[in-house]
């Protein structure tokens, strides 16, 4: 397809996909497990923003007055911040964003970005959850600041209550998942973010796929529905 042989499996194929989906969908989970599946990088603006506060850089410390409020990140920032990501040596043949774009003037930046290369994304996946299982979710989530390895008090508990399996650090709740934020979070989702959704319809790109299953038949649908899209 486009611009690589065909007939390669999937595991083979060095691509360029987004995940998409409200707050707690699922992405860095998913995200996680497809990487490694299909060898590129995971590049979640989320993570990046959260490093940044944790390192104390101005940059961090910026995000964090948008992201501790439930708010979106402006534009300018999350888009240098992807693109001088996307230039390095290990995003250079393929990677998995996750949580970015988040508005459609970030879809037309990234679809710009990759027009002047000459390529374009492989697939956009949506994964569809509904809202009160997503408040659900979030309220269970817990998450290791370091690693980034993501955790489900119930779901996908730690294996030490409280402690990061990977890295034996101590997991917390992040701070825009208090309850109060979560459908604040939820409305700028719909408001700002469904209409990428839209965007990547209306290029053929987007496959919806139903998160609301176990977190092994979601990966199995999710790449599935891949290998069908790429052919
Ligand atoms: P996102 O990156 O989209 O915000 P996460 O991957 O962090 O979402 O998942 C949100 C929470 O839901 C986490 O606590 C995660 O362990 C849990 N989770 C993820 N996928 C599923 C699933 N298919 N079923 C149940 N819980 C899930
Ligand atoms: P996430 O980990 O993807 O849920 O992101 C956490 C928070 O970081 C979001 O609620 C936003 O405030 C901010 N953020 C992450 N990615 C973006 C983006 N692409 N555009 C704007 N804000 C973002």
């Amino acid at each position: 397809p486009r611009d690589r042989p065909g007939g390669l499996p999937v595991s083979e194929q060095r691509m360029r996909l987004v995940l998409l989906g409200p707050p707690g969908a699922g992405k860095g989970t998913q995200g996680q497990y497809l990487t490694e599946r299909l060898g590129i990088p995971k590049i979640s603006t989320g993570d990046m923003l959260r490093d940044a506060a944790e390192d104390g850089t101005e940059l961090g410390r910026e995000a964090k007055s948008f992201t501790d409020q439930g708010r979106l990140v402006p534009d300018e920032l999350i888009l240098a911040l992807v693109r001088k990501r996307l230039e390095e040596p290990d995003a250079a043949e393929g990677y998995l964003l996750d949580g970015f774009p988040r508005t459609v003037v970030q879809a037309e930046a990234l679809e710009s970005w990759l027009e002047a290369q000459g390529i374009r994304l492989d697939a956009v996946v949506d994964l569809v959850v509904e809202d009160d299982v997503i408040v659900d979710r979030i309220s269970k989530r817990r998450i290791c600041p370091v690693c980034h390895e993501t955790y489900h008090l119930v779901n996908r508990p730690p294996v030490k209550p409280d402690v990061c399996d990977v890295c034996g650090k101590p997991l917390v709740l992040r701070d825009d998942d208090r309850a109060e934020l979560v459908r604040e979070r939820l409305r700028i989702y719909h408001e700002r973010t469904e209409p990428v959704t839209s965007f990547y319809r209306q290029r053929g790109l987007l496959i919806s796929i139903p998160g609301d299953h176990p977190v092994k038949e979601v990966t199995v649908a999710i790449i599935h529905a891949i290998e069908q899209q790429i052919g």
